[in-house]
């Protein structure tokens, strides 16, 4: 099979001949049709997360069966799946009680510490192979698989959103923060939109946002978020860029009893007051990806077209560097995607 590998952390991909890969037992193959392209993977090739290289990077994506091993019964040979990320064990105490991405025995992420989908072929074990619903198509169910139930967890589980909430996402022009309007809206909410380009900020209007603010143009975006909410402050922040000053704004903007969520970490501190909490109750929290019955619920939204996927553009996947370097110039709108035909 074609697969773009990465030699070392920190090198671009390179295009190899691998062996066909075989379903070890417990574990099924997938003939990959499509993937997504976000900035985790960049941060990910940088070895930050982990993992050893040579690597064949890619998890969100979306496939045929074509091979299963001994012991393998949730999957069948020419089921359409999606690829659930985290590789995780399924019986600790966060896999049974819905919280899988804090499993205790967590031993990674698909494309990182084993090989993904940047390839014709990936094996995976058979339970991080979802079926996608009919009304789906493969490129719809590898958006979903990161871009769109990553802002599902975070806004139904950690932010709790209400239809009569302000909601400011910040970042929200990007792959996951596009798809983030969409979910706020599904919840009814008012979103209230901030990214550094006029270009993200048409998107996020485009696709629902009610108040768009460029981070670039405003002093002081808690100041804003205030202005905005006749003073009352917002009642979820989330924040998909998460520098320290990101965070601190929406920490600083919310209102009484919100909520501020951090999707997208970047190292650093912010200040909290405690009297302040206990006077407000505000909640400080972070979301983490999602779990796979949230995936199977995000694709059920994507097939009944509550939410579409916002694929800025979309290119061969041999030719999956180009797309990393958009990312990593700020020049994409929305998620990449890969085809293999
Ligand atoms: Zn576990």
């Amino acid at each position: 099979m074609r697969a773009m590998v990465v030699g070392k952390w920190g090198e671009a991909f390179k295009l190899e001949e691998r062996l066909d890969p075989q379903p070890a037992p417990g574990e099924a193959v997938m003939k990959v049709r499509a993937a997504g392209v976000g900035l985790t993977l960049v941060t990910m090739r940088t070895g930050i997360f982990g993992g050893t290289a040579p690597r064949i990077m890619g998890h969100e994506l979306g496939g045929d069966i074509i091979a299963v091993g001994d012991g393998v019964e949730n999957v069948k040979i020419g089921q359409r799946c999606a690829v659930y990320f985290y590789l995780n064990c399924g019986h600790c105490r966060w896999c049974r009680n819905g919280r899988e991405t804090l499993c205790e025995n967590h031993e990674g992420y698909v494309g990182v510490h084993r090989d993904g989908g940047y390839a014709e072929l990936v094996s995976l074990p058979s339970e991080n192979f979802l079926p996608i619903p009919d009304n789906l198509d493969y490129e719809g169910a590898a958006i979903a698989a990161d871009a769109v139930n990553t802002p599902w967890h975070c806004m139904r589980e950690r932010a709790q959103i209400n239809p009569h909430d302000d909601v400011m996402l910040v970042g929200a022009g990007g792959g996951v923060g596009i798809h983030g309007v969409q979910v706020a809206k599904i919840f009814g909410a008012r979103v209230i939109a901030v990214d550094i380009t006029e270009e993200k900020l048409e998107l996020a209007s485009k696709w629902g946002a009610d108040e768009v603010v460029n981070f670039r143009a405003i002093e002081d975006l808690a100041a804003e978020a205030k202005r905005l909410t006749d003073g009352k402050g917002v009642d979820a922040a989330i924040d998909f860029v998460g520098k320290p000053e990101t965070f601190q704004a929406c920490i600083d903007g919310l209102a009484v009893g919100g909520r501020a969520v951090v999707i997208g970490a970047q190292p650093g501190d912010v200040k909290v007051n405690p009297v302040n909490l206990v006077i407000t109750e505000q909640i400080i929290t972070g979301s983490r990806h999602s779990t796979r019955a949230e995936l199977i619920e995000t694709m059920n939204i994507m097939a009944r077209g509550l939410v579409t996927p916002v694929v800025g553009k979309r290119l061969h996947f041999t030719e999956v560097e180009e797309l990393f370097q958009d990312l990593q110039d700020e020049k994409l709108l929305g998620r990449g995607a890969l085809t293999y035909d």
